[in-house]
């Protein structure tokens, strides 16, 4: 071999060597890199990151506009927690500004149909005390929609005999029951406990059966039944009413929608969506299943209180 062959070679020796040092310097750099940029991030889960690099590598940049980011983040979160606490005292207002107003028109349509009017007048104060009773279901539709959904009502669920929160939604629904001569029928008697808050539940169970006994024609019948299963209870209220299309299914549970069949019925569509509200606050759902002039069953699922 001549001189030249062993220069060449011993050049391209050196240019391999100086390529894997070249290679391992940039790996070295870039584990450095990583880990600098995990330390970071894990500061700025932490809510530690400060800024420790002021050369100007893009790492050091990278840092600053972490940093601006996180700052801003926080801004936005306070201002966040501002506008609840607004929300959270402008609904108390409304709903402690108008119950005394609701209030004094009710009482006073009352005092006024004591009162011997002509016969004219009579539509006129009835009129008025239905509207009244409509703002003041709509008032306190809102402000619990609103409270739910601001996070301000918070959902404690608890152990609690499921057939006990029926109970108490029948009750309350009763008085309209009878009026329309609504048989209601609880099916056999259980003592299956579930995990929720009774007082939320008991609303989300009332909503239901008021419109079981509201779309439902006089005379019929609503039917409760509760069934334990493995990890949830299930309570289906069936009534004979007009029953609802397949397409709607979905629909009925969102905010505000009502089903063309149903407007000659007072409502303003937002009980279902309160109820579905209330139970997926406590991890359970509702479904429907009906069929147009065959009835509808709406079952409410809530989580069984393990042993
Ligand atoms: P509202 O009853 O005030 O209209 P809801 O949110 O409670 O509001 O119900 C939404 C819609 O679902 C109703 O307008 C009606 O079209 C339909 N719906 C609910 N329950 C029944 C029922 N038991 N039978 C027939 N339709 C029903």
């Amino acid at each position: 071999m001549d001189k030249l062959n062993i220069l060449c070679l011993m050049m391209a020796l050196c240019a391999v060597i100086a390529a894997c040092c070249a290679v391992w310097l940039y790996r070295r750099q870039m584990v450095k890199l990583m880990a600098q940029l995990g330390q970071m991030v894990d500061e700025a889960v932490n809510g530690s990151l400060d800024e420790h690099l002021f050369d100007e590598s893009q790492l050091s940049a990278v840092e600053a506009r972490l940093k601006q980011y996180l700052t801003q983040c926080a801004v936005s979160s306070q201002s966040l927690a501002k506008e609840k606490d607004k929300i959270k005292s402008l609904i108390a207002d409304i709903s402690h500004q108008t119950k005394t107003p609701i209030a004094n028109i009710l009482l006073y349509a009352q005092l006024l149909s004591e009162y011997e009017l002509p016969e004219t007048c009579k539509p006129c104060i009835q009129a008025l005390t239905d509207q009244a009773e409509k703002l003041n279901f709509l008032i306190s539709a809102l402000v619990k929609m609103s409270r739910l959904e601001t996070g301000i009502i918070t959902v404690t669920p608890k152990p609690c005999q499921i057939e006990e929160l029926l109970t108490a939604a029948i009750d309350q629904i009763t008085p309209k029951a009878q009026e329309k001569q609504i048989t209601l029928i609880q099916a056999a008697s259980t003592k299956t406990m579930v995990l929720c808050d009774p007082k939320w539940t008991i609303e989300a169970l009332y909503n239901v059966l008021d419109n079981a006994v509201k779309y439902a024609p006089p005379d019929s019948v609503v039917t409760m039944t509760i069934e334990p299963y493995k990890l949830f209870c299930r309570i289906d209220i069936t009534d004979q009413g007009p029953g609802i299309t397949e397409e709607e299914w979905s629909k009925i549970f969102s905010r505000f929608y009502r089903s063309p069949a149903v407007s000659d019925h007072e409502g303003v569509g937002i009980g279902l969506y309160l109820t579905r509200e209330i139970l997926s606050a406590q991890s359970g759902y509702i479904k429907v299943a009906s069929q147009p002039q065959k009835g509808s069953t709406f079952s409410l699922f809530l989580p069984i209180k393990g042993e």
